[in-house]
C-alpha cells in the first residue's frame, strides 16, 4: 500500500498532528509555544536515530562535546552577519533571582561563537588541525512564523552541530564535501529522499561563505530542509582571532566548517513513510521490529503461547527487539490496529491452524501483505522481509520525489507547479541576485539553489525572468 500523499495534500499537517500524537511520538500539548515532549516511544525513536549519526560521526574523526547552553551577549555579537541575522530569535537569560544581570546571557539559538571562543584557547599550532567535534543539544530561537511540531520550534532539542577546523581552505572544502557525504549515508539509512542544493547568496547561513543544505519533499508539496553544510572560512576565526602556528613559523587564521541536523529528520521520517493506519518505521529506526500477537482460541492457549515463545526466542538470538503483546483486554484486531499506528515492520500471528502446520503468519507494516512462513525459516526470512520492507521504503519514497520534480522554462508553468504545490520546479537562471528575488515573488516560492547532485546542462537556455543567457539552473518549491 502506497501512502495516500496525493490525498494528504490538503490535510497533511492534520494528519501529522494526529499521528505523531496517537503514536505516542511527540506530544505538543505542553504550555508554551513552540516546545514539545518526546514520551518514551518517541524518545526511543529518536535514540535510533541519534544512534546512527552518532556512528557516522565517530567513524569520521568526530569527537563528541558538549558546550554551555548560555552565550555571553559580548561573544554572540563578535561576528557580525552572525548576531544580525540571529538578532530577532534570541532568547534573552536578564534575571538571576530577583537581580538584574550585568551582562545578558543568550541561550544558543547555535554554537559557533561559544565553540570559536574555546577555540581560541584549544588550537596553537598547525598539529592540532584539523579538528572535529560535535554535540547534540538544545538551541533556541524565538520564531515567529507559526510554530509546528517538530519542523519549527522554538527549541528545537535534537540540534546536532559539527564544527570543524582546517589549516587551509581546501581543507575545508574537503570536510564540506565528506560532510554531504555523512549526510547522505544518514538519510538514506531513514529512506528519507533528499535533494542537495548550494543556497542562494541570499539565504545562505548567517556569516557563512556558503550553504549547502538537503532538502526533502513532504506530501503536502512543500520542501523541509533536512540538514545544512557550512563552508565558514575565515569569517568566525577572524573575528575570534583564532590561529596556528605554521611550519614556517607564521600564524594563520583557521578555516572553519558547520554541519547540522535535528528532530525535522524525524518529522520527514514519519511524513515520506506514514500511511492511513500511522507510522511507517524501517526496522533500524523501530523501537519494537516484530510484534507478535497471539490468537488462541479456547483450549488452544498452551500450545499457542508455547509456539508464541519459541518464536521469540529464535528472533531474540539473533538480536532483533521482539515484543509479545499479551494483552488479554484487547482483541487481537485491536492490537493490529494499534501495532500498525506504532509503525511495527512486521507483526506475526500466531493462532492453532498456525501450531498445527508448525508455521505462522507475518504482515508486513509497508504494504500489509501476509504470508505464512515455517517455523524452521524464520530465522532467515525475517530478517530478509525487514532489509526488503527498508529497500520498498527507500525505493517508492525516492520514486514519489522524482515524480514530483520538473523541469520548467515558462514563467507561467513554473508558477503553477510552486504555487499548486505540485512539487520542485528546476528553472533556468542568469545567476543575477535580483533576478532570483524576482523568481521567488513570481513563482511565490523560495529558491532552493543550485543542484548539486543533478547534470546541468544549461546551453542555449535562457533565464526564466529576464530572458538572459542562464549561467545555471535553480530549484524552486513552497518550504517550510
Ligand atoms: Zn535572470
Amino acid at each position: 500500500m502506497d501512502p495516500p500523499r496525493e490525498k494528504w495534500k490538503n490535510k497533511f499537517n492534520e494528519w501529522f498532528r494526529e499521528v505523531i500524537y496517537k503514536a505516542e511520538v511527540y506530544d505538543y500539548r505542553y504550555p508554551v509555544k513552540g516546545i514539545g515532549v518526546w514520551p518514551p516511544y518517541g524518545m526511543k525513536i529518536r535514540n535510533n536515530v541519534i544512534s546512527i549519526l552518532k556512528d557516522l560521526l565517530n567513524q569520521t574523526g568526530h569527537e563528541e562535546v558538549l558546550f554551555p547552553l548560555l552565550i555571553p551577549e559580548e561573544i554572540l555579537r563578535k561576528e557580525s552577519e552572525h548576531i544580525e541575522k540571529f538578532e530577532d530569535e534570541v532568547f534573552w537569560v536578564t534575571y538571576g533571582g530577583r537581580k538584574k544581570l550585568e551582562r545578558k546571557l543568550a541561550l544558543r539559538p547555535t554554537s559557533e561563537t561559544a565553540i570559536m571562543e574555546m577555540l581560541k584557547l584549544w588550537i596553537k599550532d598547525h598539529t592540532d588541525l584539523p579538528f572535529r567535534i560535535y554535540q547534540i543539544v538544545n538551541v533556541f530561537r524565538y520564531e515567529t512564523k507559526a510554530t509546528q511540531p517538530m519542523i519549527r520550534l522554538r527549541e528545537v532539542t535534537m540540534f546536532k552541530e559539527a564544527h570543524t577546523a582546517h589549516a587551509t581552505m581546501e581543507d575545508a572544502e574537503k570536510q564540506v564535501r565528506s560532510a554531504i557525504e555523512i549526510y547522505k549515508k544518514f538519510f538514506d539509512e531513514l529512506c528519507i529522499p533528499y535533494m542537495i542544493s548550494q543556497r542562494p547568496e541570499w539565504d545562505k547561513f548567517a556569516g557563512a561563505v556558503y550553504t549547502i543544505a538537503f532538502d526533502t519533499l513532504m506530501p503536502d508539496g512543500r520542501t523541509l530542509q533536512i540538514g545544512t553544510v557550512h563552508n565558514l572560512g575565515q569569517n568566525f576565526s577572524r573575528a575570534f582571532e583564532v590561529t596556528y602556528l605554521k611550519p614556517d613559523g607564521t600564524h594563520e587564521f583557521v578555516y572553519t566548517t558547520s554541519y547540522g541536523i535535528s528532530e525535522r529528520v524525524i518529522a520527514a521520517l514519519i511524513a515520506v513513510h506514514g500511511d492511513d493506519h500511522g507510522l511507517v518505521l524501517p526496522y533500524n529506526i523501530a523501537p519494537i521490529q516484530v510484534v507478535i500477537v497471539p490468537i488462541p482460541y479456547k483450549g488452544t492457549e498452551n500450545t499457542v503461547f508455547e509456539l508464541c515463545n519459541r518464536v521469540i526466542k529464535v528472533l531474540k538470538e539473533i538480536g532483533l527487539r521482539v515484543y509479545l503483546d499479551d494483552r488479554e483486554d484487547i482483541t487481537p484486531g485491536e492490537k493490529f490496529y494499534y501495532w500498525e499506528l506504532k509503525g511495527v515492520p512486521l507483526r506475526i500471528e500466531i493462532g492453532p491452524r498456525d501450531v498445527a502446520n508448525n508455521c505462522v503468519t507475518v504482515s508486513r507494516r509497508d504494504t500489509l501483505e501476509r504470508k505464512v512462513i515455517s517455523i524452521a525459516e524464520i530465522k532467515t526470512k525475517i530478517p530478509e522481509l525487514l532489509e526488503d520492507i527498508r529497500r520498498n521504503l527507500r525505493a517508492r519514497a525516492r520514486k514519489w520525489l522524482q515524480q514530483h520534480t520538473f523541469f520548467s522554462e515558462k514563467l507561467e508553468e513554473a508558477a503553477n507547479i510552486v504555487n499548486n504545490r505540485k512539487g520542485i520546479v528546476v528553472v533556468p537562471w542568469c545567476g543575477d541576485t535580483d533576478c532570483g528575488l524576482n523568481i521567488e515573488d513570481s513563482l511565490e516560492g523560495s529558491v532552493l539553489g543550485i543542484p548539486l547532485d543533478l547534470e546541468i546542462n544549461v546551453k542555449g537556455k535562457r533565464c526564466i525572468m529576464c530572458g538572459k543567457e542562464a549561467k545555471t539552473v535553480i530549484r524552486v518549491s513552497k518550504t517550510y
